[in-house]
């Protein structure tokens, strides 16, 4: 065969042909399989055409589950069998060359939203045949009661070829007779039937009215009834059926027989079961999802006086740099392990704990006591992620922050619960993580700013209330400063000086971090260029700048571009500025990502790696992308400060910096407090540094004056 490629509609019809071969033989279609496929290729086509547009749509993903029962594919197995082929193969026969990370999610969104499009076609139809069925019940009355009182040939023809199961019974309860379809239901003979009592067929599952109605009806007081019921077959397994039972009178109108009609809806049952437990359950972790668990809060909450709840918010620390720099199986497996240990820590009566998404789990507590049961089932959690978790043959560190909300049931709804417990537990992540902390209303309130600031975002930058520091960057050799970092602060009119920590991350939010990042870059630039004008030629060379990147910036297609043209129209050459960027931003980068930062390194632009050892990047994997810095973080530096400093950290730092200057990068320190450090560091070999023992961030003229004291003492 030759080796051509398939062009898109080749790779559309062999997912139409896999998906029709998966789903063929649990369908109750008359067509054939390839007249099948012919039916799924539009739906293919549809969900491949949603996957790649440019707005994401997940509705088509509805039409197609819909679709699905339209061409008779109701069995529960069907709907399996197609997501778990979507699932397997629809981004891969039909994404194109997209951002296969989005087409996944995208994916799993189409799915979920062909499972809510089946299930509500599904119910439709239900209905409507339920319908059907009460019309072909009232109908079957009249020509069973016409049928006996005209010819009893006409009647047998009406009662054998019916498809839904017909018994007769007399008024006593005696099964006189059924019919075909009725004895293929209960899986017996004729003989097997007759003579038994109805009364015979009580089932547990029974609703309460069952045995009220029948005995209305045999007693003439009632024309007749509808219910499900179940039954159980003689091998034991039940069958449940919508059954109406009517009452047969002579032609006086006297009481004689009873009439039963009924439809075996089993299957539907599994499946509605099956797809409520698919509705209310979290596919990775089996856990219940968030639907399920805002019914149990809500329920929780409407519970009477005196009842109380407790609720613990817990989001992993750091998860998303296992799944960047482990892959997402790897956090998968970790997702399931967490889950299988929450899940032990909630067994009492009363507990539970969910899935909200991502990283996000929730347990809850009900109960008289739950002052108490929620602080313990919070230490419980925290116990639980002590021991690692071995995946792949690593053992991963789990640490998680916990907001705690407790209170009297009936005073809150379940969302502003859940809001405070997140707000709570975002404060448990910003004092340092690995930790719990309670609700307080006062923290509720400050978070609720928060809000507020990102509303004021977009104005601030036009109102010139952002404003950047310089923090000099030191030679470890010959303590002079070589340059500075630039970092932003926001001067807001109403909370005073904010610091990056506070809104960076929500100007990455909004994507205000773009116009944000370029505007720090413009001026920073021209403040190095200022510098060069007033130092003049120094024996060290111009002053340079560093400048932060967040990781939209580096997606922004503008970002070489801007970069050129602001050198350009400052006159800075571009050796004379350095880029950092943050360690996680580049694990697992692929190249796309790194072209644009190739290009700057190229043209001469140094690139840093910022907050290096933070994540869990492969040291071999630096040979890989463009940088000539890499920035030890805080941490490193911090652990110096006792004396003796760990030796385990020394060698660690000694190893790094080996490995660094093997490689040909330069090493920076951060967070250099204490000159004892800044020994330390010098011994191990470090390049510059950067600290408060130097100095703090602060006005560009600081700088100068600084570099002057230096280049004279
Ligand atoms: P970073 O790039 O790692 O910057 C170093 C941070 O350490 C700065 O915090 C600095 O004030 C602080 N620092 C410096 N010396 C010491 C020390 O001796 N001890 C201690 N404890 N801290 C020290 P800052 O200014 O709050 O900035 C925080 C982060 O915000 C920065 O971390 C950077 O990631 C981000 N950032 C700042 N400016 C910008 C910007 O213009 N754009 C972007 N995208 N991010 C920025
Ligand atoms: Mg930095
Ligand atoms: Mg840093």
């Amino acid at each position: 065969m030759s080796a051509e490629p398939d062009g898109p509609e080749d790779r559309l019809r062999r997912f139409a042909t896999i998906w029709s071969r998966a789903v063929f033989p649990v369908t109750s279609t008359s067509a054939t399989r390839p007249e099948f496929e012919e039916l799924l290729l539009p739906l293919a086509r549809l969900l491949s055409e949603a996957l790649r547009a440019r707005s994401f749509d997940p509705d088509a993903g509805r039409t197609a589950g819909a679709a699905l029962v339209e061409a008779h594919c109701t069995d529960p197995e069907a709907l399996s069998r197609t997501l778990d082929c979507v699932d397997a193969y629809l981004v891969l026969y039909c994404g194109g060359d997209g951002d296969r990370e989005d087409l996944r999610a995208r994916s799993g969104r189409l799915q979920h939203a062909m499972a809510a499009g089946f299930a509500q076609a599904l119910r439709e139809r239900t209905l409507a045949e339920q319908e059907a069925i009460a019309q072909a019940a009232l109908e079957a009355q009249g020509v069973v009661a016409q049928a006996l009182h005209a010819t009893e040939a006409r009647f047998r023809a009406v009662f054998e070829g019916a498809a839904i199961g017909i018994g007769i019974a007399d008024l006593e309860g005696n099964v006189l007779q059924v019919n075909g379809a009725l004895r293929r239901m209960f899986g017996l003979s004729e003989q097997g039937l007759r003579g038994r009592k109805v009364k015979e067929w009580v089932h547990p599952d029974d609703a309460p009215q069952t045995w009220r109605l029948y005995d209305e009806l045999v007693s003439g007081e009632r024309e007749h009834y509808h219910l499900e019921k179940a039954f159980y077959r003689p091998d034991g397994t039940v069958l449940w059926t919508n059954l109406t039972v009517s009452l047969l009178r002579d032609a006086d109108g006297d009481p004689q027989y009873q009439l039963a009609l009924m439809e075996d809806t089993t299957e539907r049952r599994l499946l509605n079961l099956r797809l409520r437990y698919e509705a209310t359950h979290d596919a990775l972790t089996g856990l219940p999802n968030r639907t399920f668990f805002f019914e149990r809060l809500e329920k929780a909450l409407g519970a009477g006086e005196g009842r109380r709840f407790g609720l613990c918010y817990l989001d992993l620390d750091g998860f998303k740099t296992v799944n960047d720099s482990l892959g997402h199986a790897a956090g998968d497996r970790l997702l399931v392990e967490v889950a299988d240990r929450l899940q032990a820590c909630a067994t009492a009566s009363g507990e539970m704990v969910a899935r909200l998404g991502g990283d996000e789990f929730v347990a809850l507590t009900t109960g008289p006591d739950t002052e108490r049961t929620v602080d313990e089932l919070a230490a419980r959690i925290m116990n639980a992620l002590l021991a690692p978790i071995s995946v792949d043959g690593r053992e991963l560190t789990v640490r998680g922050s916990i907001g705690i909300v407790e209170g009297p049931a009936g005073e809150r709804s379940a969302a502003e619960v859940l809001r405070s417990a997140d707000i709570t537990m975002y404060r448990a992540k910003s004092a340092g993580g690995n930790r719990f902390e309670l609700a307080d209303p006062e923290a509720d309130a400050r978070a609720i700013t928060r809000h507020g600031l990102t509303t004021a975002l977009p104005t601030a930058l036009d109102r010139g209330e952002f404003f950047i520091e310089y923090q000099p960057l030191v030679h470890l050799g010959d303590g002079s400063v070589r340059g500075a970092e630039a970092l932003v602060r926001w001067l807001h009119p109403q909370h005073g000086v904010l610091s990056p920590d506070r809104f960076i991350p929500l100007a990455e939010h909004t994507g205000l971090i773009v116009p944000l990042g370029r505007w720090v870059l413009e001026q920073s630039v021209r403040q190095a260029r200022e510098w060069r004008d007033r130092h003049g030629g120094e024996a060290l060379g111009p002053l340079r700048i560093n400048v932060n990147l967040s990781p939209c910036q580096l997606t922004h297609p503008g970002l070489v571009q801007d970069t050129v043209e602001i050198l350009e129209r400052t006159g800075v050459e571009p050796d004379a500025l350095c880029l950092e960027v943050t360690e996680s931003a580049l694990i697992g980068a692929d190249d796309d990502l790194l072209k644009p930062l190739r290009r700057l390194a190229e043209m001469g632009v140094d690139i840093a790696l910022d907050d290096f050892g933070t994540g869990y990047s492969n040291l071999a994997n630096l040979r890989r992308l463009p940088v000539s810095v890499l920035k030890l973080d805080r941490s490193f530096t911090q652990s110096m400060q006792q004396f003796p400093a760990d030796p385990v950290d020394l060698k660690i730092v000694e190893g790094i910096v080996s490995l660094a200057h093997s490689l040909d990068l330069a090493v920076t320190v951060e967070g250099v407090e204490t000159g004892a450090q800044a020994e330390q560091l010098r011994l191990l070999g470090c390049d510059t540094a950067q600290g408060w023992y130097y100095a703090r961030p602060g006005p560009p003229d600081r700088l100068h004056e600084l570099a002057l004291v230096d280049a004279t003492g």
